[in-house]
């Protein structure tokens, strides 16, 4: 285990790097989202959290991917700032628990849903809020039910997810804000993409780009694995067909 551990650990830091970097270049973005019903800051607000976070990181000789993600989760708090900062940090902070086992399938889901959890109990915002909860609810009820029910792999889930988020994003511009800064302009918030939505999705597109890269030679190995299964069901099922 304390190998499996350690490539976790890794795993971790090579995301949490990909995100920073995204960030860093979607700051403009954000702001600009962020100016049109908020007060202009979200995309300094998260570039300047996950600069201090991979910061963090990179000192730290952590062996455990749970402590990885809750010293993410503890340094984003202190440093994003706004309603966004206690949302971000607080909520993988607590939901950091979830990976004290390791980062397996079942555990990410775990993750995940305590992170959506802490996200509405702190932020009290519901879907048709136009809030970030707008994406991750979907993103999150669709990596679960991919994973538990669907049986696909962490990556084809996360893919799905990344959807999902993509579509609660756009789902925000038509609505109005019922929290955050964004409501205080009530009906004039109708027709803007909400900035939390955004990064969310944002993060959610990293994390799938390094599962993607990452996981890629085991994701192969299983799809290689059914092929190989598969013709030999159907000869099985079929006697005297397929010769043609
Ligand atoms: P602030 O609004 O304090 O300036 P940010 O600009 O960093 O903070 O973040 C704004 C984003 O935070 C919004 O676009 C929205 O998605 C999210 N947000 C604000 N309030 C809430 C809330 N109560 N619940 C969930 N998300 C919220
Ligand atoms: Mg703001």
């Amino acid at each position: 285990m304390p190998e499996e551990f350690e490539r976790q650990c890794d795993l971790v830091v090579t995301a949490l790097e990909a995100v920073a970097d995204r960030l860093a270049e979607e700051k403009e973005t954000l702001t600009e989202l962020d100016s049109a019903i908020g007060d202009a800051d979200h995309g300094a607000n998260m570039n300047r959290g996950f600069q201090a976070a991979l910061e963090k990181v990179s000192e730290n000789d952590a062996d455990d991917p749970a402590d990885v993600v809750k010293t993410i989760g503890v340094t984003l708090v202190s440093t994003i700032g706004g309603a966004s900062g206690p949302l971000y940090g607080g909520s993988i902070m607590s939901a950091s628990q979830e990976l004290e086992g390791g980062i397996t399938a079942d555990s990410s889901v775990a993750f995940a849903e305590a992170y959506l959890e802490t996200v509405e109990s702190r932020g009290k915002a519901s879907v048709g809020d136009k809030t970030m909860v707008d994406a991750l609810t979907p993103a999150v009820h669709t990596y679960k039910k991919s994973i538990e029910v669907d049986d696909l792999d962490p990556l084809e889930a996360l893919a799905k997810a990344v959807d999902a988020a993509q579509r609660g994003v756009e789902f925000t511009t038509p609505i109005r804000a019922k929290k955050g800064r964004a409501s205080y302009l009530g009906w004039r918030s109708v027709g803007h993409q909400d900035p939390g939505a955004t990064s969310t999705l944002v993060i959610l597109e990293e994390l799938l780009a390094v599962a993607a890269e990452e996981l890629d030679g085991e994701i192969e190995r299983e799809i290689d694995a059914e092929a190989d299964v598969d013709p030999a069901e159907l000869e099985a099922e079929s006697p005297g067909e397929g010769d043609d």
